[in-house]
């Protein structure tokens, strides 16, 4: 394929993006470099996703298995995989034996997705994969992660029975229409002193990943090292053409 006469939307889209990173650290004397940039790709195809890894872009995040095993495999081994969202507990050693440059997921809410991502990890014989605790900050029923209450719990379970896990800190999506964003982020901010003082861990060797596209300015002001940014990068979704998960 002849390589394209204009850059790629998304990669000036992408641009501005790190721009807009870079400055909301600044306010928050936050380091633009702590903050990691995770181009959310799902429902768009490997040829744009190649033009922002071409721009010098490592780290995406799927959020659908089988669109993810599809892709991954068609792509450079040295992206950055995460997977952002609710994983189902009998989906782990599938995206992990077709995914081995999975560095993260984002969205551990349970001891069984937990203990099925260890035993994954352990039975392929890969390095230990990261892991962030999602916590439900918004308090809707039908939002997967562990209430605010449960988090330290399952962070314990974590950290001492899945030695093929490693947890590296908290996730949280808040409202989809971004509406309670300050209060969601600060339930996870909470959260995080609570781990960390429970456990003895130092605040800096604990995530946060909070932040999407219309909201991660106030994620990175607010503490977000992690932000998670699809439509912004990549344009809007097209839900007709999503595959089953
Ligand atoms: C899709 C998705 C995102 C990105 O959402 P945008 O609003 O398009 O930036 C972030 N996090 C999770 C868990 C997602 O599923």
């Amino acid at each position: 394929m002849a390589a394209p006469a204009v850059e790629s939307f998304a990669v000036a889209a992408l641009r501005s993006v790190m721009v807009r990173v870079r400055q909301a650290a600044e306010r928050s004397g936050a380091r633009a470099e702590n903050v990691r940039v995770v181009a959310v790709s799902k429902t768009k195809p490997v040829s744009l996703i190649r033009d922002v890894y071409d721009a010098g872009h490592r780290c995406f995040g799927e959020n659908y298995v089988q669109e993810f095993v599809e892709k991954a495999p068609q792509l450079p081994e040295d992206i950055e995989w995460h997977f952002v969202g609710h994983l189902q507990s009998n989906k782990a050693k599938t995206l992990l034996s077709a995914v081995p440059n999975l560095a993260m997921v984002e969205g551990v809410d349970n001891e069984k997705i937990a203990n099925h991502l260890d035993h994954a990890v352990s039975s392929l014989g890969r390095n230990p994969l990261k892991v962030l605790v999602q916590v439900n900050t918004s308090g809707e029923v039908s939002k997967s992660g562990v209430e605010p209450a449960n988090c330290l719990e399952l962070v314990k379970y974590v950290k001492s029975r899945c030695p093929n896990l490693e947890f590296s800190g908290l996730m949280t999506i808040g409202m989809p229409d971004y509406t309670s964003t300050p209060a969601n982020f600060q339930t996870l901010s909470n959260c995080r002193t609570e781990v960390c003082k429970a456990l003895g861990i130092n605040e800096g060797q604990c995530e946060l990943s909070m932040g999407m596209s219309g909201d991660f300015e106030q994620a990175i002001e607010m503490g977000s090292t992690n932000v998670r940014i699809g439509s912004t990068i990549f344009g809007p979704r097209d839900y007709s053409k999503k595959r089953p998960n």
